[in-house]
């Protein structure tokens, strides 16, 4: 079974984010980019899933920018066996890459389609949803676990009343939450022998996808500044007045 797993370029979880002074776009200029954090999840879980013999092959795939070819770079040195860029510079949107997703899921003949439940940048949390749908695949999102048998796999979702465990007919589309694993960190070997491992360019015309924008951003700015804190100590009624005074309670 060959397993799909999507890893997106999105700004470092660690990095302030600033919004463009004229309110465009968040600023993406000289920031440091890094792969998706719920895709670095994705990754592992479709190499642990080779590595127990459940699966033949792990090709990652990323659609965005030449500098992508960095994040499937270090898909590879987790453990993918090839990846595959889709070249596209603008921003990317859900549906168009659900259908980029279909399209090659079915070139591949793919198992699986791993993805992460949300990407940090647009907080869509939409993909694997569409994808699903799109394909008539069942899905597993939000897993926290993942258990291989034959022609199902087993995936425990976090759901809000708790974890829910479904048995999914393959194949079939899952999106990975924050604790399905622990990311493996990749050695340094690994990163030498991830830059001989093949990653292919193939256009998203040619797989018939038109990846123009549909939605139009209107504007982004940045949350309002928090004010200070204040400390009351000597009642309640006091506390009562303060919060009287800001509008807080009638
Ligand atoms: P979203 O629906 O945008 O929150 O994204 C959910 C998941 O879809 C991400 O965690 C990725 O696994 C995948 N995905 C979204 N956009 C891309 C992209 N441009 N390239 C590769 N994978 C993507």
């Amino acid at each position: 079974m060959k397993i799909l797993v999507g890893v997106k370029r999105v700004l470092d979880h660690n990095v302030k984010v600033r919004v463009r002074a004229d309110g465009s776009a968040v600023d993406l200029d000289n920031v440091k980019m890094a792969i998706n954090p719920f895709d670095e999840i994705a990754v592992e879980a479709a190499v642990r899933l080779r590595e127990a013999g459940a699966a033949t092959e792990v090709i990652a795939v990323s659609i965005g920018p030449e500098k992508a070819q960095d994040t499937l770079r270090q898909a590879l040195a987790m453990g993918a066996d090839r990846a595959i860029l889709v070249p596209h510079t603008e921003a990317t949107e859900p549906l168009s890459v659900a259908k980029t997703f279909k399209a090659l899921a079915e070139k591949e003949g793919a198992g699986l389609v791993m993805l992460g439940k949300q990407a940090i940048d647009d907080d869509c949390n939409q993909t694997g949803q569409m994808l699903a749908a799109l394909l008539g695949w069942p899905q597993g999102t939000f897993a926290s676990g993942l258990a291989a048998s034959g022609e199902q796999i087993e995936v425990t979702r976090e759901v809000d009343g708790g974890l829910e465990t479904v048995a999914l007919n393959l194949p079939a589309v899952i999106t990975a939450d924050l604790r399905l694993n622990e990311p493996r960190f990749a050695s340094l070997p690994a990163i030498m022998k991830a830059k001989k491992k093949p990653l292919d360019s193939i256009d998203a015309a040619s797989l018939g996808v038109d990846l123009s924008p549909r939605l139009e951003l209107v504007g982004v700015v940045e949350p309002p500044a928090r004010t200070n804190g204040s400390v009351l100590v000597a009642s309640a009624a006091e506390l009562v007045e303060k919060l009287k005074q800001d509008a807080a309670i009638a």
